[in-house]
Parts: structure tokens; sequence; C-alpha cells
């Protein structure tokens, strides 16, 4: 079983469109991040958690050929707003696609994509089953085992997802309560958000990103979600202590 990061930036990418920042303009390729979603797989089954605007450049690039559900952390736009492109899947299984998220955030998709939920929908347009999840709820599709887990995006309760008991993906957070802490403790991988250097009402800065990853005390910690103003990767990796590592877009692990 295989975990890939198909994306690792905050909501406007990097590059940002017309930035000529020094991580905008950088070479490193681990500084062109499309927007954070993650994608699980054996080889019968996958998943993909958060399906954003990057969605189909994303699974052109990895090979993405079946996805059998969606797992959504949250309604902002750069982690649903791809579902639409989800179609080809749809297409070929004839069957809609299966979309795990919260009764709230099941809603918005509702009024984000209305079209997809009339009756007498256009023929091209996608189809999708909605189906709540809530945390502690543990979903299994064939092998691939995820758990629901509630953590704090600012003022927004939303769902981080804890992968075969192994990979906890914390995407847009600045608390994780303590039921999510005690259950994610001493996991091998922990992916966190971290935004930028500057404090932010509803994403981890750098300081407080490593001080959750020093509570949580996992093997080895993943940074997502960052800004173009964190700067180059390589200027920040330097300052990382030897178990905290910068993600980027491709990072994959095996998973048993
Ligand atoms: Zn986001
Ligand atoms: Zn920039
Ligand atoms: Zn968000």
């Amino acid at each position: 079983m295989i975990f890939t990061l198909l994306g690792s930036g905050t909501s406007q990418g990097i590059p940002v469109i017309g930035c000529d920042c020094p991580t905008c303009t950088s070479t490193d390729t681990r500084d062109k991040r499309y927007r954070c979603s993650a994608f699980v797989e054996d080889a019968n089954h996958a998943v993909i958690i958060d399906v954003g605007p990057d969605f189909r450049t994303q699974a052109l690039n990895h090979g993405v050929k079946n996805i059998d559900a969606v797992f959504i952390t949250h309604e902002h736009n750069d982690h649903i707003i791809g579902l639409d492109d989800l179609r080809p899947m749809i297409f070929k299984t004839m069957k809609p696609m299966s979309i795990y998220a919260e009764p709230r955030v099941l809603d918005e998709i509702k009024d984000r994509f209305p079209y997809a939920f009339i009756e007498q929908a256009y023929p091209g347009a996608p189809r999708f089953e909605l189906l709540p999840i809530h945390p502690g709820d543990r979903v299994t599709i064939g092998e691939i085992t995820i758990e629901a887990v509630r953590v704090h995006h600012g003022n927004l309760p939303i769902l981080s997802y804890v992968i075969q008991d192994q990979i906890a993906y914390l995407t847009d957070t600045n608390d994780i309560p303590r039921e999510a802490a005690e259950r994610i403790a001493d996991i091998p991988i922990l992916i966190i958000d971290m935004l930028r250097k500057k404090r932010h009402h509803s994403h981890f800065s750098f300081d407080e990103a490593l001080q959750a990853a020093a509570s949580i005390h996992a093997g080895r910690t993943y940074f997502i979600h960052m800004s173009h103003l964190m700067g180059p990767t390589k200027e920040w990796e330097r300052s990382l202590p030897e178990d905290i590592f910068p993600s980027y877009d491709g990072l994959s692990f095996e998973l048993k």
C-alpha cells in the first residue's frame, strides 16, 4: 500500500500567479507546490483525501486511474473545488462517487455543485453519493483503513484522517484537541499544517507546528500547506530538528 502527497501547498499554490518572490522563482522542484491532497492505493483500491483545484493535473501526473472513495477534511475551496473532475472515474464505473465528509461539509458540497444533485441532471454532470462521517469513525475500503479525527482550523471544526494507523494527515489546523493528540501520539508518520513564520488565525505557524510536532512525538513529521511567504524550502529546512522534514509534491510512503 502506498500513500502519496499529490500536493503540499497552501490555497494559492506555489508559485503564486504574478509573484516573483524568492520562493515563487526558486528552481528547487520542492518549491512547486500544488494544493494539498493525499492519495492512498493498494493493488485493488484507491482513496483520495481532498480534491482541490489542481486535482486533474495531479491525477494525470501520478497516473491515477481509479478512485473508490473520496474523504474530505473541510469545505474550503482548495480542498473540494476539483470534485467535478472526478467525472472520468464516475463515467467509467457508471456509479456515483462515494464522498465521505461531515454533514455540514456535505451540505456545502450540494451548494457548490447543485447541478450534480438535480433529478434530471445534464448527462455530463458528475454524480456523488454523500456519506456522513464523524470523528472516531473508521471506514475500510478494500484493505485501506481510514479513521476520522477532530481538529480545529481556526473557529472551524474539521476532520483529520489517520491512514492504516500509520500516518496522521493533519492539514489546515492550528489546534489539536486532547482527544486527537492522544489518538495520534507516537504515530510513525505525522503530516501537519505549517503555513508560514508569522502567526495566522487558522493555520499553524512554523513555531507552533514545531511545538505541536514535539508534543505528538511522531517517528517522523512532515510539514504541509506551505505559503510562498515561508521562503524557499532549502532556507528553512536547515532549522528543523532531525525528525522533522519539509514535504513536497510526490512524497510517498509505503504502508503495511
Ligand atoms: Zn487549505
Ligand atoms: Zn511568491
Ligand atoms: Zn482551510
